[in-house]
């Protein structure tokens, strides 16, 4: 599994002199200087006040040393300051602290300064997203947050540009564009400044494109490297040498040819300022199943792997591939976390992940060796991993290439998007994970429990889960679970651990929760009213440190959503809340009617017709709408019948809302498609029977 490639020097030097070049031209920031590693600052500056990356450090633990908020007065917690960003999707982003100022993203890449003691809104910066490109993406009109390096801010579009910010206006300094724009490609996370050079990737995996990261000159915006994740052709010419092995790894034919292949680079990235080793996590395949993507076997490189590149010349240094031939949307784009920890008496630098496929890895993160990996929910489609050959031994049972399989875990994974922690006091890992199996058919996939009839037979012999969305403290050490909270409903937020071992995470159902890190008792919990998907983050302005966390329901699973939602009692009117001892009460959002979850009770239409209109909803309207019926949190598609076939068809086929968000489908759909679709919704056919009820 490991490969190491000799650093093309000669490359690598010219494009440190081009930069090197544009540094000297540049006047002195006044800003605080963000160049410096976290360690290099906390020598200059013991306080270790701020969030000033990602993860707070390049390192991504996600943990802050400060203390002021412990177990001793959690019970004092109120709102410092509250602002609503005027979004009803989900809100993803990491907030950045630096020098007073909190950065933060909404919907549609829209970024908001605030002063972050007093909640004073400095700027806010609107990239002019086109509403139409909402339909290019899997998973919600999301951003997970800006960089923020001397005096600019960076922030990826929804629709594939850079953006480079005066930190202090908002203005804009240079955009350019990182993308095919004849593609569904979307960038929803966040870019990680290092070595004056940006780093951002980009999803679309879901409509098949090729994955890549690139680096650009943070001064100027011009590319300095890029990294493709797939191959291309399997014959040549390759962008870069690490291709021409990659190859090897793809059948000559196969629907790969025509999608690109995926391998999306669209959230995980990690740095060690030491090794100038970059660490980024690939996506799934496109499409999933290996049998179509590239029939005939093949590893399917660099799929769901995590590259360790040389951050100065882009090259790769090592690889480690989770899941060889992924046929599950088994990304490894979950978080990457960089630590020190002692293993067989041993201190190790190793790199953490816990990726969708269900293990928990501990690499070596110089040389990328495998030190141990173990399931961290349940696993049915692998046995274990073989520490010899760092491969997962496949048990079969996730191989639908004939026949319906049961799948542990789902394809929203063991563990998805939202970041885990890890704190170098407990030496613990805290994981947003979910136990969840899925069903892949031969010809399709489905939610497990969704209009699967033979659903019960498929479960037979299956090990006994108590699915639903868990907080699971992991020892990265011994490999093992430590303590775990069953949370109400699946999808829940990001994690946060800090120097008073308090555990800090958001719920679904419109909670934070601080737990003990140690022994994971519940400590306290404040309700917010809007359910949480964000990871909350801490920082310490004038001796008062501050909690915030952006609330506002959404993402991939905005179509999951629990009976218990917060999103089905209050509006979800998306907001950054920030916390502090002795604050005041939290302002709720208004009340609505309750939203019972609503399906169709119609007999079911099985007529060649519906099962048509069926396969269009599913290809052009699930991925926003649902997959296995209305969304809530969209538009109600009930409604149909009301709205009439003459509305129906200025929104689908003329695009009359694409400002709005909804984009017309006049590029690949015809007045028959729509007319299908619109009996299809209007008789609730898109919305099959629930076979039991998600968590
Ligand atoms: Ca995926």
């Amino acid at each position: 599994m490991i490969f190491c490639l000799s650093t093309n020097h000669a490359v690598g030097a010219t494009v440190l002199l081009a930069a090197a070049a544009l540094v000297t031209g540049w006047p002195e920031s006044q800003a605080l200087d963000t160049t410096l590693t976290v360690s290099e600052r906390a020598q200059a500056d013991n306080d270790n006040a701020e969030w000033p990356f990602h993860g707070r450090t390049h390192a991504e633990q996600r943990y802050s040393p400060l203390r002021q908020i412990s177990p001793d007065n959690i019970q004092r917690l109120g709102v410092a300051w509250l602002h609503s960003l005027n979004a009803y999707r989900g809100l993803e982003a990491t907030p950045i602290i630096i020098d007073r100022v909190m950065y933060l993203t909404g919907n549609w890449s829209r970024v908001y300064a605030f002063d972050a003691a007093t909640g004073q809104r400095r700027w806010m910066y609107d990239p002019e997203v086109p509403g139409k490109w909402g339909r290019n993406g899997c998973c919600d009109v999301v951003n997970r947050g800006v960089a923020v390096w001397r005096d600019r801010v960076f922030v990826g579009t929804f629709d594939g540009r850079l953006v480079s910010l005066d930190a202090r206006t908002g203005k804009l300094i240079w955009e350019i564009n990182t993308i095919d724009r004849a593609l569904p490609y979307t960038i929803t996370g966040a870019p990680r400044v290092v070595r004056d050079k940006v780093i951002i990737g980009n999803g679309g995996s879901e409509f098949g494109v090729r994955g890549y990261v690139t680096a650009y000159d943070a001064y100027s915006g011009n590319q300095v490297w890029r990294f493709y994740t797939v191959p291309g052709s399997p014959s040549g010419p390759f962008k870069h040498p690490e291709l021409e092995m990659a190859a090897k790894t793809w059948s000559q034919n196969g629907a790969w040819r025509q999608t690109g292949g995926g391998g999306t680079v669209w959230d995980s990235i990690a740095y060690d300022p030491e090794l100038n080793l970059l660490y980024v996590g690939t996506g799934n395949g496109h499409p999933h199943a290996r049998h179509v993507r590239s029939p005939g076997g093949g590893d399917n490189l660099f799929l769901s792997s995590i590259l360790a590149l040389n951050a100065d010349t882009g090259r790769m240094v090592w690889y480690y591939q989770t899941t060889p031939a992924d046929s599950w949307d088994f990304t490894a784009t979950q978080s990457i976390i960089l630590a020190d920890i002692e293993i067989q008496g041993e201190i190790r630098k190793v790199l953490m992940q816990a990726p969708k496929n269900g293990f928990f890895y501990v690499l070596d993160r110089t040389t990328g060796e495998l030190l141990s990996a173990k399931n961290f929910v349940t696993v049915n489609w692998a046995s274990g991993v073989d520490l010899q050959t760092g491969r997962p031994v496949e048990t079969g049972l996730g191989d639908y290439s004939k026949q319906d399989r049961l799948v542990y875990p789902s394809e929203l994974g063991g563990h998805n998007w939202h970041p885990m922690a890890f704190s170098p006091r407990t030496q613990l890992a805290y994981i947003p994970a979910l136990e969840m199996p899925w069903v892949h058919s031969p010809t399709d996939s489905y939610l497990f429990d969704i209009g699967v009839p033979h659903i019960g037979e498929l479960e037979r012999g299956q090990p006994t889960v108590d699915r639903g969305g868990y907080l699971r403290a992991w020892s990265p050490v011994r490999q093992k679970l430590i303590w775990q909270v069953k949370l109400p409903s699946l999808i829940n937020g990001g994690v946060l651990v800090t120097g008073s071992d308090l555990v800090f995470q958001g719920t679904q159902d419109g909670f934070l929760h601080a737990y003990d890190a140690v022994g994971g008792r519940r400590l306290h919990s404040v309700f917010v009213g809007v359910g949480i998907i964000a990871p909350p983050v801490t920082y310490s302005v004038a001796g008062t440190q501050y909690l915030a966390v952006l609330a506002g329901f959404g993402g991939a699973t905005h179509f999951m959503l629990a009976e218990s939602a917060a999103a089905r009692r209050y509006e979800n009117d998306g907001r950054i809340i920030v916390f502090k001892l002795d604050g005041g009460p939290v302002p709720l959002p208004p009340r609505i009617p309750y939203h019972k979850p609503r399906l169709t009770t119609a007999a079911p239409d099985k007529s060649r017709e519906i099962e048509e209109g069926k396969a269009l909803y599913v290809q052009h309207c699930g991925f926003c709408h649902g997959m296995s019926g209305s969304v809530p949190l969209l538009p109600d598609l009930q409604r149909v019948p009301e709205m009439g076939y003459e509305a129906f068809r200025a929104i689908v086929l003329d695009g009359a809302l694409a400002p709005r968000g909804m984009a017309g489908f006049d590029d690949s759909l015809s007045e028959t498609d729509v007319k299908l679709l619109f009996r299809t919704i209007a008789i609730g056919a898109h919305n099959p029977p629930t076979h039991q009820s998600t968590p």
